[in-house]
């Protein structure tokens, strides 16, 4: 290892070439797969024969479930090229649980993020190695701009993140799940032993050096989204139930609030009574009652969020199991 320091960040230049494991999970992905193996194994032999990366990387492919034929097209692309790894899980545990599995078993020194769909731009993944070999630990891929997401997605997406800084947590913004990340951070990665998982929240949390590469993202190479907007949401409420409590606190808050104006309320009321005014009262009632109700009913919902989350979190489930492997020895998970 070089000891040439550079002065901002205190990074150390690497000079030994890394093994490279690019982990990609794949629900239902039969119709993108060809194009994103085509495009990834281009790359690693690109990397391999520039001396960028070892000769023993892998491009790892989870299959997350799949009910079409995504898992049979890796054992297919595992039988032409040495660089294929493939591992498929017993049944569809989601996209971050995916990848979790698949970086589980990464052996090499450094590994790379990507979605199957090929929108993330795979000439990042050089700049990202290059990034590594500076003497960062962990690269983060972030969007210029999300003018491929529709009108909807990138509101919700603002808002999202918008809400997610004000309530103190620390987010990259318009990165997703794009990134590289060393043997060091990714060993740290895993002793976050949580159940359910937010792995784009629980990277800031590393610490480490960090840098990030720019990037446009495109449309899909093919086949649909696998986010509905149903498990968006999903992803969004863990997202904040896993990082934060604030929402609890502002529930706090909002109590405090509500009684205060109660009081200003019962001091006018109290007053209008001996004054001998009357004071219209249906109207108002109901008022009351619909308001606190529904805010009664919105502070039950969030702390029932939480108490679910300890309820999951206490039972310490398995995250997943594997069903087969290809091309792959899985070390200790054997
Ligand atoms: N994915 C997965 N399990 C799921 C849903 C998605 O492994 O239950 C994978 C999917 O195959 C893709 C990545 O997660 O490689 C991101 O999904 P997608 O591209 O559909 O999400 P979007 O880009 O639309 O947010
Ligand atoms: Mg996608």
């Amino acid at each position: 290892m070089n000891n040439q320091i550079l002065s901002d960040k205190n990074l150390q230049i690497r000079e030994t070439i890394p093994s490279l494991t690019i982990v990609v999970p794949c629900y239902n992905e039969a119709e993108a797969f060809i194009y994103c193996v085509q495009a990834l194994k281009a790359i690693i032999t690109d990397l391999v024969s520039r001396q960028k990366i070892q000769q023993n990387s892998h491009i790892l492919f989870v299959d997350d479930g799949s009910k079409d034929n995504t898992w049979l097209q890796i054992t297919e692309a595992a039988k032409q090229s040495h660089y294929v790894q493939g591992l498929k899980l017993s049944r569809n545990r989601g996209h971050q649980t995916a990848l979790i599995a698949g970086l589980s078993v990464v052996e090499t020194d450094i590994c790379i993020s990507i979605d199957a769909d090929l929108q993330d731009d795979t000439k990042c993944i050089e700049q990202m190695v290059d990034k590594y070999m500076l003497g960062n630990e962990i690269v983060y891929g972030v969007r210029n701009n999300r003018s491929s997401d529709s009108f909807f997605k990138r509101n919700t997406a603002n808002i999202f993140y918008g809400s997610m800084s004000a309530m103190g947590v620390n987010q990259i913004e318009n990165h997703a799940d794009y990134r590289l990340l060393s043997k060091r951070a990714l060993a740290a990665l895993l002793e976050f032993k949580e159940q359910n998982l937010y792995i784009r929240g629980l990277i800031p949390l590393l610490g480490f050096n960090s840098d990030k590469v720019f990037y446009t993202r495109e449309e899909r190479v093919a086949g649909e989204s696998k986010y509905p907007l149903k498990k968006m949401l999903g992803v969004a409420i863990e997202g904040v139930t896993s990082l934060t409590v604030t929402p609890l606190r502002l529930i706090c808050a909002l109590g405090f609030l509500t009684c205060f104006f109660s009081f200003l309320a019962i001091i006018y009321i109290l007053i209008a009574k001996f004054t001998g005014q009357v004071i219209e009262g249906w109207s108002s009632v109901i008022i009351s009652i619909f308001f606190l109700s529904g805010v009664q009913l919105l502070s039950l919902g969030v702390i029932g969020e939480y108490i679910g989350k300890i309820y999951m979190e206490t039972k310490r489930r398995p995250k997943f199991f594997i069903d087969e492997k290809t091309n792959i020895k899985l070390g200790h998970w054997e």
